[in-house]
């Protein structure tokens, strides 16, 4: 029996678990770099949690509910929003501007 590592990745390794030692979370990467950036992202959730109190956690974990359902809903609104905010800088609000 042959036991070759090399299934693709350069590293030689087939998958590494991170364990977070403040949640408890385990998180699996397949390469190195995904593991890199699983960790970092992990990481950086950890440090916004850190930033937000109780309420403000629950309010932003029901945007990314209903925007994670759906990402075109999210981009679409910040569109309007950037849309908006340059009529504002305009100084023209785009409502019922040119009737006679
Ligand atoms: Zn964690």
């Amino acid at each position: 029996m042959t036991t070759d590592p090399t299934t693709g990745t350069a590293s030689g390794w087939d998958q590494a678990v991170f364990r977070c030692g403040r949640c408890g979370a385990e998180l699996t990467a397949t390469t190195e770099d995904n593991y890199r950036r699983v960790v970092g992202v992990h990481t950086d959730a950890h440090a916004l949690w850190d930033r937000l109190n109780p309420i403000e956690r629950e309010g932003l974990a029901s945007i990314l509910r209903v925007i994670l359902a759906a990402p075109d809903l999210g981009t679409e609104f910040l569109a309007l929003m950037d849309r908006a905010n340059q009529a504002d800088t305009r100084g023209t609000p785009h409502t019922q501007e040119t009737h006679r």
